[in-house]
């Protein structure tokens, strides 16, 4: 084959590549409109109405119902939109236009799968209507693509959210990709400056907060004269909060030591106590708390595991600890019933570090508005080098794990 032929079948596949990919945006927008304008809205209701939360429908003529209200219709927008791409890449570039083509066909067989579910067919129903099959759940919701526990919470969990079908694209732009509202969230470390500015965050986006501290007073949000929920607690005392642990949807592990240049025996043994194995007994606990399909699909933990796992934290003893963390919340990310997001933080001005440069407060509403685009590890650094080390360590020490280890 010429290199001119390769660049005309290269370009052609772009073409269709690109037109799937737009149907699948329209598809998701169409979706987001059906929330918020009540005349399409009456039409989506069906899809609503029909499942129950172990997503078996209520009826047989409501299912099939749903499809002729609201999958064929959404089918239909996403032909007619991709003809409208094929005359646009018809003006731009009218010998490759037709790689748009991909993109019609593509839409086509929804609608004619969408048909077939409407007639009552049951093949159909099980070959084609994927996400809404009954069954226990053995994956955490997906990260690109969007699987049975992703698209239960757009059921179940708030339908103002996780809108997507097939990619996660459309949530991930518009931060829809994770709802805190209505969700209990518990926050160790509470009484410092990122364990306060988190949870005040994590209230202004709807969320129930519960403050973990070693504290003996009740932590107090700005503006706010009454005390937020407050449990005291101590470092070695991680099962103890099991029960309160099963209440809660969101597991924020944020407490942590900086012994900076103190290299004693004590020093040693405080700085792995604290940062590596209290966390490290609080996640287990937590972990066991994850009951069923509703608590995997439902419940996160997410643990502040620092850039000190792949950059200098000019403190050895912080550094040796908070990597053995990191590693150790790899390797339990291997089975893990929920999902495990870290939180990968830059130097940030606390008692713990007065010469940070980040403030805490966009620290903390950096870390949340990235977890609501569902984002895994959550960097916030100023130092671009994390940004390049970090998923290159995640990958290379997740594969060790994997190739060496035996759940
Ligand atoms: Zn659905
Ligand atoms: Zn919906």
């Amino acid at each position: 084959m010429t290199s001119i032929s390769w660049i005309y079948w290269g370009a052609i596949a772009a073409w269709g590549l690109g037109a799937i990919l737009w149907v699948e945006v329209v598809r998701d927008l169409y979706h987001v409109l059906a929330h918020v304008w009540a005349p399409l809205g009456r039409l989506h209701n069906w899809h609503h109405r029909v499942f129950r939360p172990d997503l078996t429908p209520s009826s047989a003529l409501i299912y099939r119902q749903a499809q002729w209200y609201n999958d064929v219709p959404e089918a239909c927008v996403m032909i007619a939109m991709s003809l409208v791409l094929w005359g646009l890449a018809h003006i731009v570039t009218p010998e490759l236009a037709w790689g748009c083509g991909v993109g019609s066909l593509y839409a086509t067989g929804f609608l004619l799968a969408a048909m077939a579910r409407g007639m009552g067919w049951t093949w159909a129903h099980e070959m084609t209507d994927i996400t809404h099959l009954p069954g226990p759940f053995v994956q955490t919701p997906s990260r690109w693509w969007v699987n049975r526990p992703y698209h239960w919470r757009h059921h179940f969990d708030n339908q103002n959210a996780y809108f997507c079908s097939t990619l996660t694209l459309v949530d991930q732009v518009m931060g829809t990709a994770l709802s805190l509202k209505g969700k209990t969230v518990a926050v160790t470390g509470a009484s410092g400056t990122l364990g306060r500015a988190l949870l005040r965050e994590l209230q202004g986006q709807g969320a129930k907060v519960l403050a973990l501290t070693s504290g003996d007073q009740p932590i107090y949000l700005e503006n706010s004269e009454t005390p937020i929920p407050t449990r005291q607690w101590q470092v070695g005392q991680e099962t103890a909060l099991e029960q309160e642990l099963r209440k809660v949807d969101i597991l924020v592990i944020n407490h942590g030591v900086n012994v900076h240049g103190d290299r004693t025996p004590e020093a040693i043994d405080c700085s792995y106590e604290v940062n590596a194995f209290s966390a490290w007994r609080l996640m287990e606990t937590f972990l066991k708390t994850v009951d069923g399909d509703r608590d995997r699909v439902r419940k996160e933990l997410w643990v502040n595991t620092s850039e000190a796992e792949v950059n200098p934290a000019f403190s050895p003893l912080y550094e040796l600890s908070k990597r053995t963390l990191g590693d150790l919340v790899t390797l339990r990310r291997l089975d893990s019933p929920c999902i495990i997001r870290k939180l990968i933080l830059g130097p940030f001005k606390s008692s713990l570090n007065p010469v940070g440069v980040m403030s805490g407060d966009r620290v903390a509403a950096k870390i949340v508005k990235r977890a609501q685009r569902d984002v895994r590890n959550i960097i916030v650094t100023i130092n671009p080098l994390t940004w390049v080390l970090h998923p290159l360590k995640e990958l290379m020490v997740s594969l060790y794990f994997r190739g060496l280890t035996r759940p």
